[in-house]
Protein backbone atom coordinates (compact mmCIF):
# COMPACT_ATOMS: atom_id res chain seq x y z
CA UNK A 1 0.00 0.00 0.00
CA UNK A 2 2.22 2.82 -1.24
CA UNK A 3 1.59 6.17 0.35
CA UNK A 4 -0.62 4.59 2.99
CA UNK A 5 -0.25 6.06 6.45
CA UNK A 6 1.82 3.88 8.71
CA UNK A 7 2.14 3.47 12.42
CA UNK A 8 5.38 5.50 12.34
CA UNK A 9 3.42 8.59 11.34
CA UNK A 10 1.17 8.30 14.40
CA UNK A 11 3.76 7.22 16.97
CA UNK A 12 3.39 5.19 20.13
CA UNK A 13 1.40 7.74 22.07
CA UNK A 14 -0.71 8.72 19.10
CA UNK A 15 -1.63 5.09 18.67
CA UNK A 16 -2.56 4.67 22.31
CA UNK A 17 -4.57 7.90 22.27
CA UNK A 18 -6.35 7.27 19.00
CA UNK A 19 -6.95 3.54 19.11
CA UNK A 20 -6.72 2.12 22.59
CA UNK A 21 -7.80 4.85 25.03
CA UNK A 22 -11.24 5.17 23.36
CA UNK A 23 -11.89 1.49 24.15
CA UNK A 24 -11.86 2.22 27.89
CA UNK A 25 -15.16 2.51 29.72
CA UNK A 26 -16.55 3.76 32.98
CA UNK A 27 -16.71 1.08 35.63
CA UNK A 28 -17.25 1.63 39.33
CA UNK A 29 -14.58 -0.96 40.10
CA UNK A 30 -11.92 0.78 37.99
CA UNK A 31 -10.34 3.90 39.57
CA UNK A 32 -7.73 4.28 36.86
CA UNK A 33 -7.74 2.67 33.45
CA UNK A 34 -5.48 3.46 30.48
CA UNK A 35 -3.36 6.58 31.06
CA UNK A 36 -1.27 6.14 34.18
CA UNK A 37 1.71 4.01 35.14
CA UNK A 38 -0.55 1.23 36.34
CA UNK A 39 -4.26 0.55 36.40
CA UNK A 40 -6.11 0.68 39.71
CA UNK A 41 -9.16 -1.46 40.27
CA UNK A 42 -11.04 -3.24 43.02
CA UNK A 43 -12.90 -6.47 43.11
CA UNK A 44 -16.03 -7.06 45.19
CA UNK A 45 -15.28 -8.50 48.64
CA UNK A 46 -17.02 -11.79 48.01
CA UNK A 47 -15.19 -12.46 44.75
CA UNK A 48 -11.80 -13.81 43.71
CA UNK A 49 -9.75 -12.44 40.84
CA UNK A 50 -9.06 -14.70 37.86
CA UNK A 51 -6.33 -13.84 35.43
CA UNK A 52 -5.13 -15.46 32.24
CA UNK A 53 -2.89 -14.50 29.35
CA UNK A 54 -2.36 -15.68 25.79
CA UNK A 55 0.11 -14.62 23.15
CA UNK A 56 -0.56 -14.73 19.42
CA UNK A 57 2.58 -14.67 17.33
CA UNK A 58 2.61 -13.85 13.63
CA UNK A 59 3.88 -16.85 11.68
CA UNK A 60 2.94 -19.27 14.47
CA UNK A 61 -0.63 -18.51 15.52
CA UNK A 62 -1.69 -16.46 12.55
CA UNK A 63 -0.44 -15.62 9.07
CA UNK A 64 0.57 -12.11 8.12
CA UNK A 65 -2.42 -11.93 5.78
CA UNK A 66 -4.93 -12.65 8.56
CA UNK A 67 -7.68 -10.07 8.71
CA UNK A 68 -6.81 -7.85 11.72
CA UNK A 69 -10.50 -7.43 12.56
CA UNK A 70 -10.74 -11.20 13.01
CA UNK A 71 -7.37 -11.42 14.71
CA UNK A 72 -8.32 -8.98 17.46
CA UNK A 73 -11.54 -10.80 18.15
CA UNK A 74 -9.77 -14.16 18.25
CA UNK A 75 -7.07 -12.79 20.59
CA UNK A 76 -9.74 -11.74 23.06
CA UNK A 77 -11.89 -14.83 22.61
CA UNK A 78 -9.13 -17.32 23.40
CA UNK A 79 -8.60 -15.56 26.71
CA UNK A 80 -12.34 -15.42 27.34
CA UNK A 81 -12.46 -19.21 26.89
CA UNK A 82 -10.06 -19.58 29.85
CA UNK A 83 -12.29 -17.47 32.08
CA UNK A 84 -15.29 -19.51 30.88
CA UNK A 85 -13.50 -22.73 31.86
CA UNK A 86 -13.05 -21.42 35.41
CA UNK A 87 -16.72 -20.43 35.58
CA UNK A 88 -15.94 -16.72 35.92
CA UNK A 89 -17.20 -13.40 34.66
CA UNK A 90 -14.68 -11.59 32.42
CA UNK A 91 -14.12 -7.91 33.21
CA UNK A 92 -10.96 -6.14 31.96
CA UNK A 93 -7.82 -6.77 29.98
CA UNK A 94 -4.28 -5.59 29.32
CA UNK A 95 -3.14 -5.45 25.71
CA UNK A 96 0.52 -5.70 24.79
CA UNK A 97 1.28 -5.30 21.14
CA UNK A 98 4.58 -5.40 19.27
CA UNK A 99 4.19 -4.18 15.74
CA UNK A 100 6.62 -3.09 12.99
CA UNK A 101 6.65 0.71 12.44
CA UNK A 102 5.80 0.31 8.75
CA UNK A 103 2.52 -1.42 9.50
CA UNK A 104 -0.27 0.41 7.68
CA UNK A 105 -2.42 2.42 10.03
CA UNK A 106 -5.44 0.84 8.45
CA UNK A 107 -4.32 -2.54 9.80
CA UNK A 108 -4.23 -1.14 13.32
CA UNK A 109 -7.56 0.58 12.91
CA UNK A 110 -9.14 -2.69 11.87
CA UNK A 111 -7.46 -4.38 14.82
CA UNK A 112 -8.93 -1.72 17.11
CA UNK A 113 -12.34 -2.19 15.54
CA UNK A 114 -12.11 -5.93 16.32
CA UNK A 115 -11.24 -5.20 19.96
CA UNK A 116 -14.17 -2.82 20.19
CA UNK A 117 -16.61 -5.31 18.73
CA UNK A 118 -15.46 -8.20 20.94
CA UNK A 119 -15.33 -5.90 23.97
CA UNK A 120 -18.93 -4.87 23.45
CA UNK A 121 -20.06 -8.41 22.76
CA UNK A 122 -18.50 -9.84 25.92
CA UNK A 123 -18.59 -6.73 28.10
CA UNK A 124 -14.85 -6.36 28.65
CA UNK A 125 -12.53 -3.39 28.09
CA UNK A 126 -8.82 -2.57 28.29
CA UNK A 127 -7.36 -0.97 31.43
CA UNK A 128 -3.81 -0.75 30.12
CA UNK A 129 -1.15 -2.39 28.05
CA UNK A 130 2.11 -1.82 26.29
CA UNK A 131 2.94 -0.75 22.76
CA UNK A 132 6.34 -1.46 21.27
CA UNK A 133 7.95 -1.49 17.83
CA UNK A 134 8.92 -4.87 16.40
CA UNK A 135 11.74 -5.60 13.96
CA UNK A 136 10.05 -8.86 13.11
CA UNK A 137 6.61 -10.33 13.56
CA UNK A 138 3.52 -8.83 15.14
CA UNK A 139 3.11 -10.16 18.68
CA UNK A 140 -0.13 -9.73 20.57
CA UNK A 141 -0.51 -10.59 24.24
CA UNK A 142 -3.80 -10.13 26.00
CA UNK A 143 -4.05 -10.58 29.75
CA UNK A 144 -7.63 -10.88 30.83
CA UNK A 145 -9.03 -10.39 34.33
CA UNK A 146 -12.27 -11.90 35.52
CA UNK A 147 -14.04 -12.48 38.80
CA UNK A 148 -15.64 -15.50 40.39
CA UNK A 149 -17.25 -16.14 43.78
CA UNK A 150 -14.93 -17.16 46.58
CA UNK A 151 -13.86 -20.82 46.25
CA UNK A 152 -16.13 -21.19 43.25
CA UNK A 153 -13.57 -21.42 40.44
CA UNK A 154 -13.69 -24.71 38.52
CA UNK A 155 -10.23 -26.23 38.48
CA UNK A 156 -8.70 -29.14 36.59
CA UNK A 157 -7.81 -31.04 39.71
CA UNK A 158 -11.07 -32.36 41.15
CA UNK A 159 -12.05 -35.22 38.81
CA UNK A 160 -13.01 -38.40 40.67
CA UNK A 161 -12.99 -42.02 39.56
CA UNK A 162 -16.50 -42.84 38.32
CA UNK A 163 -17.27 -39.32 37.11
CA UNK A 164 -18.84 -38.99 33.69
CA UNK A 165 -17.01 -36.82 31.16
CA UNK A 166 -18.86 -34.18 29.15
CA UNK A 167 -17.93 -31.83 26.34
CA UNK A 168 -19.79 -28.86 24.86
CA UNK A 169 -20.45 -28.13 21.18
CA UNK A 170 -18.56 -30.14 18.59
CA UNK A 171 -14.93 -31.24 18.44
CA UNK A 172 -12.49 -31.10 15.53
CA UNK A 173 -14.00 -28.39 13.34
CA UNK A 174 -11.21 -25.97 14.11
CA UNK A 175 -8.48 -28.53 13.37
CA UNK A 176 -10.14 -29.28 10.03
CA UNK A 177 -10.40 -25.56 9.24
CA UNK A 178 -6.69 -25.22 9.96
CA UNK A 179 -5.78 -28.32 7.90
CA UNK A 180 -7.68 -26.84 4.99
CA UNK A 181 -5.78 -23.57 5.31
CA UNK A 182 -2.46 -25.39 5.46
CA UNK A 183 -3.36 -27.25 2.28
CA UNK A 184 -3.50 -30.73 3.81
CA UNK A 185 -7.28 -31.08 3.53
CA UNK A 186 -9.49 -30.42 0.58
CA UNK A 187 -13.02 -29.55 1.59
CA UNK A 188 -15.43 -30.28 -1.22
CA UNK A 189 -18.50 -28.31 -0.29
CA UNK A 190 -18.32 -24.55 -0.16
CA UNK A 191 -20.71 -24.46 2.78
CA UNK A 192 -18.57 -26.86 4.83
CA UNK A 193 -15.49 -24.85 3.95
CA UNK A 194 -17.02 -21.62 5.23
CA UNK A 195 -18.22 -23.32 8.41
CA UNK A 196 -14.91 -25.06 9.23
CA UNK A 197 -12.85 -21.95 8.50
CA UNK A 198 -15.11 -19.90 10.71
CA UNK A 199 -14.78 -22.38 13.57
CA UNK A 200 -11.01 -22.05 13.34
CA UNK A 201 -10.83 -18.30 12.95
CA UNK A 202 -13.46 -17.25 15.43
CA UNK A 203 -13.94 -19.59 18.38
CA UNK A 204 -16.94 -19.11 20.63
CA UNK A 205 -16.00 -18.78 24.31
CA UNK A 206 -18.60 -20.71 26.31
CA UNK A 207 -19.05 -18.07 28.99
CA UNK A 208 -22.73 -18.62 29.69
CA UNK A 209 -22.19 -22.37 29.93
CA UNK A 210 -19.17 -21.91 32.18
CA UNK A 211 -21.22 -19.72 34.52
CA UNK A 212 -24.08 -22.22 34.51
CA UNK A 213 -21.73 -25.09 35.35
CA UNK A 214 -20.09 -23.11 38.11
CA UNK A 215 -23.44 -22.09 39.63
CA UNK A 216 -24.62 -25.71 39.59
CA UNK A 217 -21.59 -26.77 41.72
CA UNK A 218 -21.69 -30.07 39.82
CA UNK A 219 -18.44 -30.21 37.82
CA UNK A 220 -15.54 -31.73 39.73
CA UNK A 221 -13.09 -30.54 37.07
CA UNK A 222 -13.29 -28.31 34.02
CA UNK A 223 -10.95 -27.16 31.24
CA UNK A 224 -11.32 -25.46 27.88
CA UNK A 225 -10.20 -27.47 24.88
CA UNK A 226 -7.35 -25.41 23.47
CA UNK A 227 -4.59 -28.01 22.97
CA UNK A 228 -6.89 -30.77 21.69
CA UNK A 229 -9.54 -32.96 23.30
CA UNK A 230 -7.12 -35.76 24.21
CA UNK A 231 -4.38 -33.44 25.49
CA UNK A 232 -6.76 -31.37 27.57
CA UNK A 233 -8.45 -34.44 29.01
CA UNK A 234 -4.90 -35.52 29.82
CA UNK A 235 -4.43 -32.26 31.73
CA UNK A 236 -7.49 -33.03 33.85
CA UNK A 237 -6.20 -36.58 34.42
CA UNK A 238 -2.73 -35.40 35.44
CA UNK A 239 -4.06 -32.67 37.74
CA UNK A 240 -6.61 -35.03 39.31
CA UNK A 241 -4.44 -38.15 39.50
CA UNK A 242 -6.90 -40.27 37.50
CA UNK A 243 -7.33 -41.83 34.07
CA UNK A 244 -10.13 -41.44 31.56
CA UNK A 245 -11.83 -43.48 28.88
CA UNK A 246 -13.74 -41.79 26.13
CA UNK A 247 -15.59 -43.47 23.28
CA UNK A 248 -15.03 -42.02 19.82
CA UNK A 249 -18.58 -43.01 18.84
CA UNK A 250 -19.93 -40.62 21.50
CA UNK A 251 -17.77 -37.60 20.66
CA UNK A 252 -19.91 -34.86 19.09
CA UNK A 253 -18.84 -33.98 15.56
CA UNK A 254 -20.51 -31.44 13.31
CA UNK A 255 -22.20 -32.58 10.12
CA UNK A 256 -19.51 -30.72 8.18
CA UNK A 257 -16.77 -32.61 10.04
CA UNK A 258 -18.53 -35.95 9.53
CA UNK A 259 -18.65 -35.27 5.81
CA UNK A 260 -14.87 -34.75 5.80
CA UNK A 261 -14.36 -38.09 7.55
CA UNK A 262 -16.68 -39.74 5.01
CA UNK A 263 -14.75 -38.13 2.13
CA UNK A 264 -11.19 -38.56 3.38
CA UNK A 265 -11.26 -41.50 5.78
CA UNK A 266 -11.04 -42.08 9.49
CA UNK A 267 -7.42 -40.99 9.71
CA UNK A 268 -8.91 -37.50 10.03
CA UNK A 269 -10.27 -38.46 13.44
CA UNK A 270 -6.75 -38.27 14.84
CA UNK A 271 -6.43 -34.67 13.72
CA UNK A 272 -9.85 -33.81 15.07
CA UNK A 273 -9.19 -35.29 18.51
CA UNK A 274 -5.73 -33.82 18.93
CA UNK A 275 -5.73 -30.69 16.77
CA UNK A 276 -7.03 -28.25 19.33
CA UNK A 277 -8.44 -24.74 19.29
CA UNK A 278 -11.96 -26.00 19.81
CA UNK A 279 -12.37 -23.80 22.90
CA UNK A 280 -15.24 -26.00 24.04
CA UNK A 281 -15.64 -26.88 27.72
CA UNK A 282 -14.64 -30.34 28.92
CA UNK A 283 -15.76 -31.29 32.43
CA UNK A 284 -16.55 -34.17 34.76
CA UNK A 285 -19.63 -34.73 36.93
CA UNK A 286 -20.54 -37.51 39.38
CA UNK A 287 -22.58 -40.27 37.69
CA UNK A 288 -26.32 -39.68 37.45
CA UNK A 289 -26.03 -36.01 38.41
CA UNK A 290 -25.86 -34.23 35.07
CA UNK A 291 -29.20 -34.85 33.41
CA UNK A 292 -30.77 -31.57 34.50
CA UNK A 293 -27.53 -29.72 33.82
CA UNK A 294 -27.41 -30.94 30.22
CA UNK A 295 -31.04 -29.90 29.71
CA UNK A 296 -30.41 -26.48 31.29
CA UNK A 297 -27.35 -25.95 29.12
CA UNK A 298 -29.40 -26.49 25.98
CA UNK A 299 -32.36 -24.44 27.18
CA UNK A 300 -30.58 -21.51 28.85
CA UNK A 301 -27.38 -21.22 26.85
CA UNK A 302 -28.28 -22.93 23.59
CA UNK A 303 -25.15 -25.08 23.86
CA UNK A 304 -25.25 -28.83 23.37
CA UNK A 305 -23.45 -30.85 26.04
CA UNK A 306 -22.57 -34.50 25.34
CA UNK A 307 -21.40 -37.32 27.60
CA UNK A 308 -18.33 -38.93 26.04
CA UNK A 309 -16.88 -41.27 28.67
CA UNK A 310 -15.83 -41.71 32.27
CA UNK A 311 -13.05 -41.12 34.71
CA UNK A 312 -11.23 -44.33 35.65
CA UNK A 313 -8.36 -45.44 37.86
CA UNK A 314 -5.02 -45.35 36.11
CA UNK A 315 -1.37 -45.30 37.04
CA UNK A 316 -0.11 -43.23 34.15
CA UNK A 317 -2.94 -40.67 34.29
CA UNK A 318 -3.35 -40.77 30.53
CA UNK A 319 -6.69 -40.77 28.74
CA UNK A 320 -7.64 -43.65 26.46
CA UNK A 321 -9.80 -43.16 23.37
CA UNK A 322 -11.83 -46.26 22.58
CA UNK A 323 -13.03 -47.18 19.12
CA UNK A 324 -15.22 -50.29 18.92
CA UNK A 325 -13.95 -51.17 22.39
CA UNK A 326 -10.25 -50.94 21.48
CA UNK A 327 -7.77 -48.21 22.37
CA UNK A 328 -6.99 -45.97 19.41
CA UNK A 329 -3.39 -44.95 18.91
CA UNK A 330 -3.26 -41.27 18.22
CA UNK A 331 0.00 -40.03 16.76
CA UNK A 332 -0.11 -36.44 17.93
CA UNK A 333 -1.50 -36.13 21.43
CA UNK A 334 -2.09 -32.43 21.09
CA UNK A 335 -0.48 -29.17 20.29
CA UNK A 336 2.78 -28.31 22.04
CA UNK A 337 5.27 -25.62 21.14
CA UNK A 338 8.51 -27.44 21.85
P1 LIG B 1 4.76 3.35 30.94
O1 LIG B 1 5.86 3.86 30.09
O2 LIG B 1 4.57 4.07 32.22
O3 LIG B 1 4.77 1.86 31.08
P2 LIG B 1 3.25 3.65 28.56
O4 LIG B 1 3.76 4.90 28.00
O5 LIG B 1 3.76 2.35 28.03
O6 LIG B 1 3.41 3.68 30.13
O7 LIG B 1 1.66 3.61 28.41
C1 LIG B 1 0.88 4.73 28.73
C2 LIG B 1 -0.49 4.27 29.12
O8 LIG B 1 -1.12 3.66 27.99
C3 LIG B 1 -0.49 3.24 30.23
O9 LIG B 1 -1.64 3.44 31.02
C4 LIG B 1 -0.61 1.93 29.50
O10 LIG B 1 -1.23 0.94 30.30
C5 LIG B 1 -1.47 2.32 28.30
N1 LIG B 1 -1.20 1.51 27.12
C6 LIG B 1 -0.03 1.40 26.44
N2 LIG B 1 -0.16 0.56 25.39
C7 LIG B 1 -1.43 0.12 25.41
C8 LIG B 1 -2.17 -0.77 24.61
N3 LIG B 1 -1.64 -1.42 23.57
N4 LIG B 1 -3.48 -0.99 24.95
C9 LIG B 1 -4.01 -0.39 26.01
N5 LIG B 1 -3.38 0.47 26.79
C10 LIG B 1 -2.10 0.73 26.52
MG1 LIG C 1 5.66 1.17 28.18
Amino acid sequence: MEGAKTLASLGEFGLIRELFTPLGRKDELVDQGIGDDAAVFSIPRTQQLLTTTDTLLEGIHFNSDMDPFLLARKALRVNLADIAAMGGLPKWYLLSIAVPPNKPLEWLEEFGRGLKEAGEQYDVFPIGGDTVGSKGPVVITITLFGIVGEDRAMKRSGAQVGDKIFVSGTIGDSALGLSQRLGSLQVRSREDLVYLKHRHQLPEPRLALGALLQESSLPHACIDVSDGLVADLGHICAASGVGAEIDVAKIPFSEAAKRQVADHGEALLGIMLTGGEDYELLFTVAPGMAEQLVADAAEKTGVMVTEIGQVVKSDDHKPVVLKDGEAMSLSGQGWTHF
